[in-house]
């Protein structure tokens, strides 16, 4: 605030005026002031001049002093109020003529004539000493002596004078005071210099003398009597008119002093006015532009001349307005200096704002990874960074003026450079991908972005090019992965539908025909549980090379899922068949796989589809693929092309899962029981539940099939709740009626695998208020193999409550004997398929036998199923097996049959086994 522009200026029009710089600024302002105000006034003052008429008719100068005696003499009588006879009398003439002129003054009252009286410098060297110089003695003795000193101001003109002096016993009064008669007159006043002299009536001296005069015009009135001729050197300076006569000032004196004095405003006005300035200035520039500032200072000064003049023609005062124009101009020019100064300032900023980022910009240009290449809209090269050089493995070749088509190769080609340009042209900037070439040939992937520029009014392109070779490389690994099976190498599931997509929805390429070959491993999973995944991926990989090693070039095979596998193949010019490829494909199977020593026989399910015959699009190809393999699969036929009713059969799958529920709640479900003979005792020490389905519709449903379909529709849990509670309800039942025997219930394979299995059939346990110890949960092989320590825990947990376990047909899976020797099992039974054979197939019969023997070395009881004849059961019975099962005891049947057969079979017990020894 203290260096505002205001308050600047307030300083400096402060030590302005107290260097007193601005009093000449001042004075030439009031004397404008007056120019502008002149005007006439009515007078009571009459100016007798000594004028060159005058001096021409009298002839001489000094004039003999009789002749301002006759003068005197005419004026008296013609009744004048009083005479300012401002002709210097201080010498003497001769002795006749100051006589008359002393005769003619003291006709008058002393008081009446007033003669000048004036102080000057004894020499022109000091002005100490004064000399005072007045009248005659004898004219001084009857007049008034009157001043007639002036001083001038500093531009030598006239524009004050003294109301009295008094020096050395000396007085002398100012003629107009004198005339007057004005009590405390201030020392000095100023004349007021817009009176206009015109107002005083004049009158020659010569006229008067001769009496050329109108006596009214004079009586009563004042005279000044002076020279006005210019030879009479009474001729001073003054502002307004230039120069007047010395009489002529004496009478403007007089009148100035008989309108009323020019008085000064105060100081306190002058200081108000100055700070209320100042204030409004710098609330003004604070909020407005030079503009605005300019009018304001301008209307200011306008304003305050205006003010000034008025005061002045009104009221006669002199307000100053030297300061407060003072004050406004500079307060204008230091604001403008300021602005000026933050405007440079900010210039300053921001050249070096300039500079900085242009060293930015060349450092990034320099550091820059990327190559950044300057050339004209003519592809001429003009500069290049650093890193230009090292992709292009330039060194230090001068490369300005060569043309870019030496280095990113396709801009020479075709409309293809044009068009890059001209896409920045149009200001689409646009990254495209093209090959470069380095300076020794080799030929790279890069990404330029082109952008056009105007520099210095000339096109010029700035060509961004980046190395992208190794996000090529990338982008190919990627993509290997997105089509490819990561374990076999083969193509995947997204490739075999990307290229089906491909040929089925692309004209051109579209091939009259092609088949889709769908091949399933089959029971892939018991090898992936019971030998454990890096096994199962070790036979995936096996097969999947023997597939390939069968694969023409032209088709694709490709591994869409765990153990399935697709070969597509065009059909129109290939010899080769798809059943012949999908036959020799089941060949290569033939020879059993060797992984870890371990020697496995893997087969497979094909299924075939062929477009267009079977389907228009991929997904439906692939599900009729899939169907005709799933009938291969269950009709264990081979390589099986699609038929219409294979997928009728599938819809009937569908309806069976959406059946099973209902037909558990509306007793279409059933269980059937087939006894266990102990050969020991000849007893029946245990039924196993059998689950049957009669459909309406459909008909009998085996039940392997319809435990299959559970386990895939989420329904395995209600289904074998039901099988349960309906097995140990069947089970109460004959307990009542005396039979003590066990249930043996299946339990399928995914379900030892399960957390909740333990409440779960605790639950139906308790709701079917049994005995846990007269249950049997049959367990196959597999399902122990899958997630061996899973299975344990639940095992252990069956055990601890008391429930009797059962591996069921033993033999067919892959069971390790390190597992089973830790399972809590309490019985084995041997796979069907091996005892229906043992007495045909003697290998059959050893497996019997070391199963016999295995199974009592870790203390399990052995039963042997499937025995359909006497001479199988004596086989067993040799062989030291401990139960027997199978249609030659019993086949499965209701529960109703089975209770009376128990009762029958109880009576005649001794009979049957008498027999049977
Ligand atoms: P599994 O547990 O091995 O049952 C023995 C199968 O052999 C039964 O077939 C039975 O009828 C049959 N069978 C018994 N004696 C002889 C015989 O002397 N000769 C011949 N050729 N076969 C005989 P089924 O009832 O068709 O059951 C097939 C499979 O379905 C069962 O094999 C079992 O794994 C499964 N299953 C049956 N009911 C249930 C059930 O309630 N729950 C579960 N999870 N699985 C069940
Ligand atoms: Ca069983
Ligand atoms: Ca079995």
């Amino acid at each position: 605030m203290v260096f505002s522009p205001a308050s600047l200026a307030l300083m400096s029009t402060l030590l302005m005026g107290g260097l007193g710089w601005l009093q000449l600024i001042e004075l030439r302002l009031q004397d404008a002031q007056a120019t502008l105000t002149r005007h006439v006034v009515d007078s009571d003052l009459v100016i007798v001049e000594i004028d060159a008429k005058s001096l021409n008719q009298l002839k001489q100068w000094p004039w003999p002093r009789g002749y301002h005696a006759q003068l005197l003499d005419k004026l008296r009588a013609a009744g004048v109020a009083d005479i300012f006879y401002d002709v210097d009398f201080s010498a003497e003439s001769t002795p006749t003529e100051d006589q008359k002129l002393i005769q003619a003054v003291r006709a008058y009252k002393k008081e009446r004539v007033m003669l000048p009286g004036f102080i000057q410098p004894a020499s022109s060297l000091g002005q100490n000493d004064l000399i005072v110089t007045t009248p005659l003695p004898a004219l001084s003795q009857n007049s008034v002596l009157a001043s007639v000193n002036m001083r001038p101001d500093r531009d030598g003109l006239i524009r004050t004078v003294s109301t009295h002096w008094h020096i050395n016993d000396t007085t002398a009064i100012l003629a107009g005071v004198r005339m007057l008669q004005a009590t405390n007159p201030p020392n000095t006043y100023r004349i007021n210099y817009s009176i206009e002299p015109r107002s005083f009536t004049r009158l020659s001296f010569k006229d008067v003398l001769n009496g050329h005069f109108d006596t009214a015009q004079l009586r009563n009135k004042h005279i000044i009597v002076g020279a006005t001729a210019i030879e009479l050197g009474d001729i001073l300076p003054v502002p307004v008119y230039n120069a007047l006569p010395g009489a002529v000032i004496q009478a403007l004196a007089y009148q100035t002093l008989s309108e009323g004095i020019l008085k000064p405003t105060s100081a306190l006005t002058n200081w108000g006015l100055l700070i209320a300035l100042t204030l409004l200035m710098a609330g003004i520039f604070m909020i407005v532009g030079w503009g605005r500032a300019l009018l304001f200072v301008a209307v200011g000064v306008f304003a305050l001349l205006a003010i000034s003049t008025y005061c002045f023609q009104k009221w006669h005062l002199i307000l100053p307005t030297a300061q407060p124009i003072t004050l406004l101009i500079s307060g204008f020019g230091f604001f403008l200096i300021t602005r000026l100064e933050q405007q440079h300032l900010r210039l300053l900023i921001q050249a070096l704002d300039i500079r900085r980022k242009d060293a930015l910009m060349s450092s990034v240009v320099n550091n820059s990874m990327d190559a950044i290449i300057t050339m004209s809209d003519q592809g001429v090269i003009k500069s290049v960074n650093p890193a230009t050089r090292t992709l292009f493995q330039l060194g230090s070749d001068n490369i300005a003026g060569k043309h870019i088509s030496e280095f990113i190769l396709d801009f020479e080609t075709g409309d293809q450079p044009m068009d890059t340009l001209g896409m920045c042209a149009k200001g689409m900037r646009k990254t495209v991908e093209k090959q470069a070439r380095q300076a020794n040939g080799k030929v790279f992937p890069v990404e330029i972005s082109p952008n056009k520029m105007l520099f210095e009014n000339e096109v010029v392109f700035t060509v961004f090019v980046r190395d992208i070779s190794e996000r090529f490389s990338q982008r190919a690994i990627l993509q290997h992965q997105a089509t490819h099976d990561s374990l076999t190498g083969l193509a995947n599931r997204y490739q075999l539908n990307h290229t089906l997509q491909k040929i089925i929805n692309s004209p051109q390429d579209k091939p009259a025909s092609f088949a889709l070959i769908l091949i399933d491993l089959d029971k892939f999973k018991d090898i992936n549980d019971s030998l454990g995944h890096a096994v199962g991926d070790q036979v995936l990989v096996q097969v999947a090379e023997r597939f390939a090693s069968q694969i023409k070039k032209n088709m694709l095979l490709a591994r869409i899922g765990g153990d399935e596998f697709t070969v597509l193949m065009s059909t129109q010019d290939n010899t080769l068949d798809a059943t012949q490829l999908a036959e020799s494909l089941h060949q290569s199977l033939q020879q059993p796989f060797t992984v870890n020593d371990l020697s496995l026989e893997v087969d497979a399910s094909f299924g075939i589809s062929l477009y267009p015959e079977h389907a228009n699009d991929a997904g439906l190809l692939l599900q009729h693929a899939d169907t005709a393999m799933y009938a291969a699969k269950h009709g264990s036929m081979g390589p099986t092309l699609f038929k219409p009713e294979f997928a009728e059969m599938n819809t009937l799958r569908m309806t069976v899962s959406t059946s099973l529920r209902k037909a558990m709640a509306e007793s279409q479900l059933n269980m059937h029981y087939q006894p266990k003979l102990d050969l020991a005792t000849n007893t029946i020490t245990c039924v196993e539940a059998l689950l049957r389905w009669q459909h309406p519709e459909m008909g009998y449903i085996p039940p392997d099939k319809i435990i299959d379909i559970a386990e895939n529709t989420g329904l395995i849990w209600p289904l074998t709740e039901w099988t349960l509670t309906r097995a140990l309800r069947d089970l109460n039942t004959w307990t009542s009626h005396g039979h003590r025997v066990q249930v043996a219930v299946n339990l399928s394979a995914r379900l030892l695998q399960d957390a909740s299995l333990i409440d779960r059939i605790s639950q139906c346990i308790r709701a079917a208020e049994a005995d846990p110890r007269s249950l049997i949960l049959e367990i196959t092989e597999s399902a122990i193999m899958s997630d061996p320590a899973r299975a344990l825990k639940n095992a252990l947990s069956l055990r601890a409550i008391g429930i009797d376990l059962s591996i069921d047909d033993f033999g067919t899976g892959y069971s390790s004997l390190s597992y089973l020797k830790t399972l809590p099992a309490t019985e084995l039974k041997i796979d069907k398929s091996f005892v229906m054979e043992m007495l045909n197939q003697k290998t059959d019969y050893l497996i019997v036998q070391s199963t016999i023997n295995l199974a009592h070395t870790l203390g399990l009881k052995v039963v042997a199923e499937g025995v359909e004849s006497e001479a199988v059961l004596s086989a067993l019975r040799k062989l030291g097996c401990d139960l027997i099962q199978g249609y030659h005891i019993s086949k499965p049947a209701p529960h109703d049959q089975l209770q009376s057969w128990l009762s029958s079979q109880a009576s005649s017990t001794r009979t049957v086994l008498s027999q049977r020894m």
